[in-house]
């Protein structure tokens, strides 16, 4: 059995969340794509925890986790998030956490080239996490990245990063002005990181093609959300890889096997992290009070998020993108101070009235077209059964289900485990 737990909006929906509460039956849990730009916050009972690279199925013990060759991996990163954790009285050890031997590897100069082309573009800025994501996957493409595999392979490992070293070097000093790369220390940093992860590297896809042979239960976890995908989404303001189900089983080695769940994780309102076009986007004292009642601050970064109301054109396109069977509405709770709750229901782009989400300068250009529904105004934090819920919000609920036309199964109204409404 193969189940994908998917963002269906700009990320942040709350998908460690949702895979830390649906992983109770599972034995495997995979990340597919993207690195540590990742903040995937989970409340359980052994404490709060902020995953960057680690699956967070990590905080179940009977789970094994895996690392897929979709990803891209900073090790050293990698390295003190799994102190952090084991620290906490998490288990981490070779026998529950395996790492794609094809996962490329994210490099110090990887974070160095993110910060420096933010620098050069200014105010043009993407608004990049700076952990070297696009730079990584920019050197998979072009065949010049490194691997997880080729720590295990030293000779190899040295003459290839020879090459690499004196490639990028060139980048860095000639177009960005910076300072020569030094293969030594390059070769340094890799070797004492990756000593401490060789345990953990192997292939990948061996082991979870047994195990879903075997009939276990795999869950994929995504980073990021629909429209962050690399070519779904909003272009250029998206991250570098694919945030889709559909990758799902080619990130995580498994291309084999089909997909048999895509479980969308969806926001009751929008969040959105970095630069780009966000059609909700609410300014002022309307954003303040929404931003603190969900504590929208970026859990990779702590930069305040970009807040705005449910996007229906958005959700409805997430939700086709994702092919997803059922929904997860999350952070309803947020909602509760709200006399009137906004949803946008169409875009306006120049007098044409849109319900399929746009691209390019149309998406620019796109002015909401708000509908109001009615608040509830009471704590529902504690309410864990859908007939209890006060009657507007079942409404919001029922509404929002008939607009991105897909079952809403669970309503997550708390960031702790058992804090939900499965219907
Ligand atoms: P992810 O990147 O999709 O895993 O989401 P993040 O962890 O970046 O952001 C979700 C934030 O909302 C985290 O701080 C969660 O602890 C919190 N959270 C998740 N679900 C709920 C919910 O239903 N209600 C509230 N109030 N907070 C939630
Ligand atoms: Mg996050």
């Amino acid at each position: 059995m193969l189940t994908a737990i998917v963002g269906i909006n700009w990320g942040d929906e709350g998908k460690g969340r949702m895979v830390d509460l649906l992983s109770a039956n599972e034995d495997v849990v995979v990340r597919y794509q993207g690195g540590n730009n990742a903040g995937h916050t989970v409340v359980n009972h052994l404490g709060k925890f902020i995953l960057n690279l680690l699956p967070s199925g990590i905080l179940r013990e009977e789970v094994v986790c895996v690392m897929g060759n979709g990803m891209v991996i900073d090790i050293e990163h990698l390295t003190k998030e799994m102190k952090r954790l084991i620290d906490a009285g998490v288990k981490i050890c070779p026998e529950n956490l395996k790492i794609s031997d094809k996962a490329q590897i994210c490099m110090p100069y990887h974070v160095a080239l993110d910060r420096m082309e933010e620098q050069r573009l200014a105010d043009r800025k993407f608004g990049s996490t700076g952990r070297g994501i696009s730079p990584v996957y920019g050197d998979k493409y072009m065949k010049k990245g490194i691997r997880m595999g080729d720590l295990l392979h030293p000779e190899y490992l040295r003459s290839r990063l020879k090459d690499i070293v004196e490639f990028k070097s060139m980048t860095i000093e000639k177009v960005y002005r910076g300072e020569k790369l030094s293969y030594g220390a390059m070769l340094d940093w890799l070797l004492k990181y990756g000593e401490q992860l060789k345990p953990f590297i192997c292939d990948t896809s061996v082991y979870l093609d047994r195990a879903l042979k075997e009939g276990k239960r795999v869950m994929l976890e995504a980073q990021l959300g629909a429209l962050r995908d690399i070519d779904f989404g909003i272009y250029p303001y998206t991250s570098s890889s694919s945030t889709i189900a559909a990758y799902g089983p080619v990130g995580a080695g498994v291309p084999n096997h089909k997909l048999d769940l895509s479980i969308g994780i969806m926001k009751a309102y929008s969040s959105c992290v970095g630069e780009g076009p966000f059609t909700v986007e609410m300014w002022g004292e309307e954003a303040h009070a929404l931003r603190e009642a969900g504590g929208e601050y970026g859990a990779a970064t702590g930069r305040p998020r970009r807040v705005g109301a449910f996007d229906a054109v958005a959700s409805a396109y997430g939700v086709r993108m994702q092919g997803a069977d059922f929904l997860a509405l999350t952070k309803m709770d947020v909602l509760s101070y709200m006399d009137k709750i906004p949803v946008c229901i169409a875009y306006d782009v120049n007098g044409k009235i849109l319900h399929d989400f746009p691209t390019g300068e149309a998406l620019n250009a796109a002015k909401p077209v708000f509908e109001y529904l009615d608040g509830w105004k009471c704590d529902i934090s504690r309410i864990r059964d859908f007939s209890k819920l006060p009657k507007e919000a079942q409404e919001y609920v029922l509404a929002l289900e008939k607009m991105v036309n897909c079952p809403i199964k669970y309503i997550s109204v708390g960031a702790e485990r058992d804090a939900y409404i499965e219907r």
